[in-house]
């Protein structure tokens, strides 16, 4: 099901057409709305006038995320208090917190976007949908909501966290399907590593039969095509991706359509460029690159190309699913989580592909990078599959020699493993851990 026809099956030129108006509006409206803005526009010689089209595009600066850091908490809102119906804030790993603002109308996008997202996954009203994303601050878990209050599915509002509430009202609503819709719980939003732990919990219960999932909507970070499909396979469910920051929306910026050929961009609200991370200069179909997104819409929080740091590359060109919107490749991770050992570039992700794809590890695993006498080094831990878990001391000897070969095959460096006992590595409700540098870099 396509959520929005008229917009999401456009011919290329007349969604170029669309997007090039729009960015001539949120440019003025930018220039005349954000002191800091119409600064930086000055400074770099710009005019209004001199933007046309989205062709125009690469004349205008960047906005990156210490543009957000030196005009906290609210500085480049181009709405006053008044017309600020929400504030989202992004937690702040490093120094403060990133607040967003949101309109009436922004918020409305925003649930036109999720409701996009969702019938792509073929979520409608029969649904009932737990959100397990966290609710607060956090744009997760009330970005979700409103996409599926607006779909017309029963939302479930659970956040994150008590997996065992968690599993008994996905159970017991499967069951109890007179009160509510009939389907049951059918569908959860939450992130990648938490459905994984969840997908255990309901392993070790053996109550899969008894749940009614049919899909998982999942974002917040990245995951990989391996991933998806140990999800789909131990669960019995289809699992889509949905891409989101809270700088630009929240969730709902981008989804995948059942056929999984990318994440289709809504693009008539965000426009998306790549550029290459090191001359920051466009790059074409294809190629990995930064994504950059300029807002076309937005009220309260308009944003004029921003550095997402996430790498990926676009195609352009009609999907099998009808839909014309340019699409997202899978994402490769972050620049700004890119791990550089001994000068190779190495991301977490490489690392989770190449042992899902062996089969006899879990996806659970830990990179410590270290420096050791001017040498880089690198241990990964990898929980060992209870299936494949053995006393034999010669077995586990074989398994870490495969595991390092193949690790060796896909990074190009060669890591020490050290294999750990099923279930041992921290399990996160949130956003996984995957990497200790010790290098103070
Ligand atoms: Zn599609």
């Amino acid at each position: 099901m396509i959520w929005n026809e008229s917009k999401e099956c456009m011919s290329r030129d007349e969604m170029e057409h669309l997007q090039s108006s729009r960015l001539v509006k949120q440019v003025n409206y930018v220039y005349h709305n954000v002191e800091y803005y119409r600064k930086k526009m000055q400074a770099a010689g710009l005019e209004p006038g001199d933007i046309r089209g989205i062709e125009d595009i690469t004349k205008l600066p960047f906005t990156t995320k210490d543009d957000l850091r030196n005009t906290y908490p609210c500085g480049l809102f181009a709405v006053p208090r008044s017309e600020v119906v929400r504030i989202h804030a992004s937690s702040g790993t490093t120094g403060k917190a990133t607040v967003v603002g949101y309109t009436r109308r922004d918020i409305e996008i925003w649930s036109e976007c999720v409701s996009r997202v969702l019938a792509m996954a073929d979520i409608g009203k029969n649904d009932t949908v737990q959100v397990s994303y966290g609710y607060g601050l956090f744009t997760g878990g009330l970005g979700a909501h409103y996409g599926v209050e607006n779909v017309g599915a029963t939302v479930v509002p659970l956040s994150t966290g008590n997996t065992k509430k968690q599993l008994t009202m996905m159970k017991d609503l499967g069951v109890t399907a007179i009160m509510c819709t009939p389907s049951g719980v059918t569908a959860i939003m939450c992130t990648p590593s938490y459905l994984m732990y969840l997908t255990e919990s309901i392993e070790e219960q053996g109550i899969l039969d008894e749940l009614q999932l049919k899909s998982a909507v999942c974002g917040a970070e990245p995951w990989t095509e391996e991933m998806r499909n140990q999800i789909e396979s131990r669960l019995h469910i289809k699992a889509h991706d949905i891409y989101g920051l809270s700088e630009i929306m929240g969730p709902g910026v981008a989804g995948d359509c059942v056929y999984h050929k990318g994440l289709h961009i809504n693009e008539d609200h965000f426009l998306p460029e790549i550029i290459s991370a090191d001359t920051l200069t466009p790059i074409g179909d294809g190629e990995i690159g930064e994504l950059v997104f300029t807002t076309l819409t937005k009220e309260a929080l308009p944003l004029i190309r921003y550095r997402t740091k996430d790498l990926t590359s676009i195609t352009h060109g009609k999907c099998e699913c009808g839909r014309t919107t340019a699409r997202l490749s899978r994402f490769v991770g972050r620049s700004d989580d890119m791990l550089i050992i001994r000068g190779v570039n190495v991301f977490p992700s490489q690392v989770e592909a190449a042992l899902l794809e062996m089969g006899e590890v879990s996806p659970n695993y830990l990179m410590i990078v270290d420096r050791v006498n001017n040498l880089d080094t690198l241990e990964v831990l990898v929980e060992v599959d209870e299936k494949f878990f053995s006393d034999e001391i010669k077995e586990l000897e074989n398994l870490t020699k495969k595991i390092t070969h193949v690790l060796q095959q896909a990074l190009l460096i060669q890591p020490k493993v050290k294999l750990v006992e099923p279930k041992t590595l921290e399990r996160s409700e949130g956003k996984a851990k995957r990497v200790i540098d010790n290098r103070k870099l």
